[in-house]
């Protein structure tokens, strides 16, 4: 019996509590019936709060929905959520029979706003768009410091939703991203599903371009591979991406967030072909030995990749590529003059029979990369003639074996210098094939000099003066929890 009476008075003493603290906030009703706005603080103008009244009043009239707004700097207690939520049942806010109560507290000091909706709103206002409109309508409004416009806005956009005969759907319409992203209804979903329906055909389709081009060869073409760096590359661009962001735009949750997952995944799709098409293209080079097939393959392939090409900004650089290499061998299989009994022999690994038409110094040349040669055979004459391709003018003519074999302007110290003297050193030219030294110029060293002993300044303790940041600004614009509720 003890016990109940002090559960019993512990009770009155928490309702007295609970009173006590509402009782600062006077109810708009104690004003006039037709008023919907309390602002014991003035937050509000005059004029702003009778607009307010006037499309509330209406609002109740025509759709029967109660939505009171309050605006305090502070109030008692911890909690936002609670606090107005208690409030509204106090007061009473909606049709008894409807529950069709809307309440927006706003709680100016503590930077907080919060909405509580009465069980007959959901289906007319579900609280994941309240949410929405207070992050469109009230944080950046409120951040400026604008609470009458931000609470007109609010008021207004809810009121012409309201009016409208399905206003779910017309939410779903006027808010689409406020739709959480793995409902069916979710354009986010939607359009981050078309996406990855491209990627997949794209990749799927340049996939089997290469294989194909590639069938008759031992190269396998590996089918994951692209995907797995391509994952890497763009988790990599994320992470670095974090810190340009933080510092330029000081906001992460502003690029980072799940409106942008379409756009994340078309880069990641655009970076996962463009790295499929470069592999394809690699393989190419690498599994064929002769130039011409290699041609005759990346021509193939540039046409049959077209579209993909087109759809990929970033690959355009295998287009440039692979154009280049292309247009370099203009020319590089039309026989000599046009003369139909030259015959082109095929430069093809598999065949070692074509090592035999180059001499040692050729293959050197080769090996060099200094050049490539066209072998051409005359069918009537079995003459042999060597056209250079790839041309490269890193090597010079050696004047005594004649190959393009000539590595120039080579170093060599013939006496190092001191600290007293100067030294002597040889510029010369050296074939890779023969050996043959060509004489270029002698050039001096010059003196060694000792390097003035610079002592390390600053010994240790340098303050790393206490930089007066703790810049904890608010307006982290972060879910406040519980309902639809935020802050600013
Ligand atoms: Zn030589």
């Amino acid at each position: 019996m003890k016990k109940k009476i002090l559960i019993f008075c512990k009770l009155l003493l928490l309702s007295f509590f609970s009173y006590a603290q509402h009782a600062a906030i006077p109810s708009p009703k104690a004003t006039g019936q037709n008023k919907w706005v309390s602002d014991p603080d003035y937050n509000l103008s005059a004029s702003t709060i009778s607009q307010l009244d006037t499309i509330l009043q209406h609002l109740d009239e025509d759709t029967q929905v109660e939505f009171a707004i309050v605006v305090v700097d502070n109030f008692n207690g911890d909690d936002v959520f609670d606090f107005s939520l208690n409030l509204f049942n106090t007061w009473g806010i909606g049709k008894k029979d409807l529950n069709t109560g809307l309440l927006l507290f706003i709680a100016k000091d503590r930077r907080s706003y919060q909405f509580i909706s009465g069980y007959g709103m959901e289906g007319l206002f579900p609280d994941i768009f309240l949410k929405r409109v207070g992050e469109k309508y009230l944080v950046p409004n409120f951040r400026e410091g604008n609470y009458n416009k931000g609470v007109l806005e609010a008021v207004e956009f809810i009121e012409k939703v309201l009016r409208s005969p399905d206003s779910v759907s017309e939410l779903q319409q006027m808010m689409p991203e406020a739709i959480p992203f793995w409902s069916l209804k979710s354009p986010i979903l939607e359009d981050a599903a078309w996406w990855l329906l491209v990627l997949i055909i794209v990749y799927v389709y340049v996939h089997v371009v290469t294989t194909n081009l590639l069938k008759d060869e031992i190269t396998k073409v590996s089918f994951l591979g692209s995907i797995f760096f391509g994952m890497g590359c763009m988790l990599a661009l994320m992470f670095i991406s974090i810190f340009p962001i933080t510092f330029l735009l000081n906001n992460l949750d502003y690029v980072y967030k799940k409106e942008h997952i379409p756009y994340f995944i078309a880069i990641l799709a655009t970076l996962i072909i463009t790295l499929k098409i470069t592999d394809g293209r690699d393989l190419i080079i690498k599994t064929f030995k002769d130039e011409e097939d290699i041609d005759i393959t990346l021509r193939k392939y540039l046409r049959r990749i077209y579209i993909p090409l087109l759809l990929t900004p970033i690959a355009w650089i295998d287009w440039v590529i692979i154009s280049k290499r292309l247009n370099g061998n203009i020319g590089r299989f039309t026989p000599p003059n046009n003369d139909i009994d030259w015959e082109r022999i095929k430069r093809s690994n598999t065949n070692a029979q074509t090592e035999k038409f180059l001499n040692n110094g050729q293959h050197k040349e080769e090996s060099l990369k200094s050049r490539r040669y066209e072998i051409w055979q005359n069918t009537k004459t079995q003459a042999l003639l060597y056209i250079p391709w790839n041309i490269t003018n890193k090597f010079g003519r050696c004047p005594q074996c004649k190959y393009y074999t000539l590595l120039p302007n080579q170093n060599k110290t013939i006496y190092p210098a001191t600290y007293t003297r100067e030294g002597k050193g040889e510029k010369f030219n050296r074939c890779e094939y023969c050996n043959h030294i060509e004489h270029v110029s002698f050039y001096t060293i010059d003196k060694k000099t000792r390097s003035s002993t610079t002592h390390s300044s600053s010994g240790g303790g340098s303050s790393s003066g206490g930089s007066s940041s703790s810049s904890g600004s608010f307006g982290g614009g972060s879910s406040g929890g519980g309902g639809a509720g935020g802050r600013w």
